[in-house]
Order: structure tokens, then C-alpha cells, then sequence
């Protein structure tokens, strides 16, 4: 009997005694100790009442014990549901009912919150802390070290995660044990990791980036990690001459190049920077690589897919670029409206085929038929290209499209000339309801520090750059662009504060 996954992500260390997990207090959990943690996760998950299939919804602050959840759910085969921390518990009512979780574990601090709500659901609470205190901490202290793994096919559910909402309400992509093990196989070998890697881990891990992307590799490789609770720029900088690799969203390495203490001798140990998650600034890229010598490797991936491109290891890693289809993946351009394939440089929307691909949405079986095709294409809703050379470039969402007087204009383009105006820091643009156009371009910059930029001036500079139909209606100062935890720009919250705008 089998369970693949926990297998080959955590059973092989079994007896290991081998650095897992490097924590900010000093200490460190070797891989055996995590095994053990992980076990009496699993028996306390039995205690109340979970088996195969049911799942477990866990909002609760970044620590081994949180990680040791994700792991005692493969080992019991019960589905694992991490959810955002920000979440609000008018949010989580969502998430808790939509998925039918069976038990919600959540930070002592939320307990009471969260009561009414696991409540109104039907389902258990408990808490686990993060200093590994709590009712469910409790319960799993008394019990054994060691778990009697459940069988689990390739094709059962090992974790429902939910997208991030970037474009409307999150939805359940359901991932298997395959579409898991096969990513983080291919991405382990795509990045050279081996267990003498020690990743620097920043990010959040209810997400598929810090989850699944950082953790799988580095449990596959048989490395450690330098697990920080969240992005804190001393920490990182303290943490950098230890470790090999990070892995980064935007932010992180924008933030890093604000800090003067960040230079060469800082990065000198370090063999690979990932960025992924929202888009990396072409210039983003240019700049870390004049400062540190490195060229950042920026990859492409979603909640649905997990990761479908990557720059090369060993190839040229191109700015402004998402490099090319991993190992397996199959990637088309294609026609919105029509799925006919798009010649080399037209943009389309990208379609992803292949063993990373999810199982479907959680009870949107209509949904689930309009977006996962029967020839087994997923339609991404990311709009692209492709060049000769197979790189993909990223020009935008499909739902962040304008079109306006009939005519489609990509937001990705004016941000560019935007972003290179005087005193800009960034932009975002969107299209907002217009009585004649239907939709009008509308631009929000954000000013560089200490500057307040021209925009009469800017509006004739683009003037020479842009057609009249992509040219921005108006410009709108903002101090800064609403992000997510994992730095994406929440355009339908922009939408919404300028919709009257031309009313
Ligand atoms: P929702 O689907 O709920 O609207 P979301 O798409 O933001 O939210 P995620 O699955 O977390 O949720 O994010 C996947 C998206 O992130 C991709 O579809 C793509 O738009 C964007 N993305 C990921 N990596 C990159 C990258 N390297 N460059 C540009 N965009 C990226
Ligand atoms: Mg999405």
C-alpha cells in the first residue's frame, strides 16, 4: 500500500536526522522530529472524527506546526484547505461552508470569531498557535510519534486550495497527489536543487507559491529551509549569507533593492533567486542584476496549475519574459473567442495542458467545463505571447482587458510608457464604464518618493508614444496601488473607486 505523495515528499525521511527546518528563534527541526510532529497531527486529526477525503480548513500563522498540518493531512489522506491569514471570519464563512470542511484549526487569537462560524457550518474548531500551544496542539501531544500511512491513489485529492480572488471570488481548485508530485519533480530538476540546498522561505504558506512550490522542492531535494514567519527585510538580510536559494514574489526583490545594506557580498552565497506571482518588472530584473551579479529566474504558474513555465537554470534567463514550457507541460496561444492557435508574437490566451493541471473547481461543475477543456487545455485567462524561441511573455489578464471604442487595449503597454515617465514610481490602468466608449482607459500613478509628477507633462509625452485610442482619458495620483499579500495589484478594487469616473 501507497500514498505516493507523502511518500516521496516526507516517508523517505523517515529516521533523518538532518536539518529541516532552520526557525528565527535559533533552533531547528530536524527532518525525523518534523516526521514525528507530523504523525501526532495525524492521530489528533482521527480524534476528531477526519478520515480519507473529508477535509481540513487551517487559517493559523506560518510555523513548523502549521507545515506539520499540511503534512499530517497526506499521511492521513485527508484533504488540506490552508487559507489566507487576512481573511476576515465574514470571509471564512465562505470558505468553511463552500468546502463542507469537517474541522477548522485556527490561531487561539481568532477562536472566538470563529466559533459562530465552523459553527453555523457544522464543523469542529480548534486552535494551534504559533508557539505550538492550542486545543489541538494539546490533543496531539498525547499522542504516538508514528502514523500508519493511508493508502492514497495518484488521482485522489491532496489539497483543495483556493485562488486568490485577484478577479473576482476565490474559487476551489482541487489538486491531486499527481498534479502535485509531478510539478515539484519537474521544477526540482528544472532548478537543480539537492539536499545541499537551504532555501530562505519568506513567503506565506497558504499560498501554491510558499506551499507547494518552496516546500515540495525542498522536501524532494532532502534540503533545509530558513523558515522566516513573513518578509521582513532585517531578517532577510540577516538570513541571506546562510542560505543557497530564495524564492521571492516581486516585492521581496524590489524591497531588497531599496535597502543599501543589499549588495554583492550579501547575495554572494546564493545560487538561485525565483520570482513569481505577479508580474517582475523588466527593469526590476536590470537593476538586481547590476546590483548583485545575479539574474533573477522568474517562472509562471497559478493556483489551478501550479507551475507552467520557467526561465532556464542554465539557459538565458530573459527579462520582461516568463521563459519557456517545463518539462511535460504543453503551452498554447490561442484566440479568446475561437481557441485557434495564434502565429508566433500575437497575443492570446494562454492554454496549459498537462500532469500539473487540476482536477477541476470544487463544486462548479459549469465552471470547471467552460475553463478545463475536453482535450484537456486549460484556458489560464492569462493573456500572452510567445516567441520564436518559445518564450512567453505575460501582457496581461483577460479580464483586465479594455476595450475601448471597440478596440482592445492591453493595460501592460501603457503601463510601461507610464512607468518610465518622470517622478512615477508605478502605474496601474484601467477601464472604466464611459457613456460614448463603453469602456475609457484610465491611469493611476503613483509618485517616486518625495516627487509630484507632471501630468500635463505625462500626457503629452505619451501623446507621442501611444495611439489616441490606447492614451489614457485621464491620470490619477494615488500614494500606493492596492496589493494582495503576494503583491498583486487588486484591479477590481480600482475599478470599483474610479467606476464613476466618466459617469
Ligand atoms: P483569481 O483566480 O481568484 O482571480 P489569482 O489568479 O490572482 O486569483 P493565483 O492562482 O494566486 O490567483 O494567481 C495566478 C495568477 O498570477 C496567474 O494567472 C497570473 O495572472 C499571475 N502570475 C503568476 N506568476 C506570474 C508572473 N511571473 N508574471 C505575471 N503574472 C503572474
Ligand atoms: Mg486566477
Amino acid at each position: 500500500m501507497t500514498n505516493p505523495l507523502y511518500d516521496r515528499l516526507f516517508g523517505r525521511h523517515a529516521g533523518r536526522e538532518t536539518p529541516f527546518l532552520h526557525l528565527p528563534d535559533g533552533g531547528s527541526l530536524t527532518h525525523a522530529a518534523f516526521l514525528a510532529l507530523a504523525a501526532r497531527h495525524a492521530h489528533a486529526l482521527n480524534a476528531f472524527g477526519l478520515g480519507p477525503g473529508d477535509r481540513l480548513a487551517v487559517q493559523v500563522e506560518k510555523s513548523p506546526e502549521a507545515l506539520a498540518l499540511y503534512a499530517a493531512c497526506l499521511q492521513a489522506g485527508v484533504i488540506f484547505l490552508p487559507l489566507n491569514t487576512a481573511y476576515t471570519p465574514a470571509e471564512l464563512s465562505y470558505f468553511i461552508g463552500d468546502s463542507g470542511a469537517r474541522l477548522v484549526i485556527c490561531d487561539g487569537r481568532r477562536m472566538g470569531a470563529l466559533t459562530p462560524v465552523a459553527e453555523a457550518a457544522g464543523a469542529h474548531i480548534a486552535t494551534l498557535n504559533t508557539d505550538g500551544s492550542g486545543s489541538f496542539a494539546v490533543i496531539a501531544a498525547t499522542k504516538s510519534a508514528t502514523y500508519p500511512t493511508v493508502a492514497r491513489d495518484p488521482d485522489d485529492l491532496a489539497a483543495l486550495l483556493y485562488t486568490s480572488g485577484t478577479t473576482g471570488r476565490s474559487k476551489g481548485a482541487m489538486l491531486s497527489q499527481r498534479n502535485l508530485l509531478s510539478n515539484a519533480e519537474v521544477l526540482t530538476e528544472a532548478w537543480r536543487f539537492t539536499e545541499d540546498d537551504v532555501l530562505l522561505h519568506a513567503l506565506p504558506i497558504f499560498h501554491t507559491h510558499g506551499l507547494f512550490v518552496a516546500t515540495n522542492i525542498m522536501l524532494l531535494a532532502g534540503g533545509a529551509m530558513i523558515l522566516l514567519p513573513k518578509f521582513d527585510i532585517d531578517a532577510v538580510i540577516a538570513a541571506l549569507p546562510r542560505a543557497t536559494a530564495m524564492m521571492g514574489v516581486p516585492t521581496f526583490y524590489t524591497r531588497l533593492l531599496d535597502d543599501p545594506r543589499f549588495d554583492r557580498a550579501l547575495a554572494a552565497h546564493i545560487r538561485l533567486f525565483v520570482s513569481g506571482s505577479a508580474p517582475l518588472l523588466a527593469e526590476t530584473h536590470r537593476a538586481f542584476e547590476a546590483r548583485t551579479g545575479h539574474r533573477i529566474l522568474e517562472r509562471y504558474g497559478m493556483t489551478e496549475t501550479n507551475m507552467s513555465t520557467s526561465n532556464p537554470y542554465d539557459g538565458e534567463r530573459i527579462a520582461g519574459t516568463v521563459g519557456l514550457p517545463l518539462p511535460g507541460v504543453e503551452l498554447r496561444i490561442a484566440d479568446p473567442a475561437t481557441r485557434a492557435e495564434c502565429s508566433p508574437g500575437e497575443t492570446g490566451q494562454i492554454e496549459v495542458r498537462g500532469p500539473n493541471v487540476f482536477q477541476g473547481y470544487w463544486q462548479m461543475p459549469e465552471k470547471t467545463r467552460e475553463e478545463l477543456c475536453e482535450d484537456g487545455f486549460f484556458l489560464t485567462g492569462d493573456l500572452g505571447t510567445i516567441d520564436a524561441k518559445g518564450y512567453v511573455r505575460i501582457v496581461g489578464r483577460a479580464k483586465d482587458l479594455i476595450i475601448s471604442g471597440g478596440l482592445n487595449v492591453y493595460p501592460k503597454e501603457i503601463e510601461e510608457v507610464l512607468d518610465a515617465q518622470p517622478g512615477v514610481l508605478e502605474s496601474a490602468v484601467i477601464g472604466v464604464p464611459h457613456p460614448d466608449l463603453g469602456e475609457a482607459v484610465l491611469a493611476v500613478l503613483v509618485p517616486a518618493p518625495g516627487e509630484t509628477p507632471e501630468l500635463q507633462a505625462i500626457a503629452g509625452s505619451v501623446a507621442t508614444q501611444l495611439a489616441g485610442f490606447k492614451r489614457p482619458k485621464r491620470l490619477e495620483l494615488i500614494e500606493a496601488l492596492p496589493r494582495n499579500a503576494m503583491g498583486k495589484v487588486q484591479k477590481a478594487a480600482l475599478r470599483e473607486s474610479y467606476r464613476d469616473s466618466f459617469a
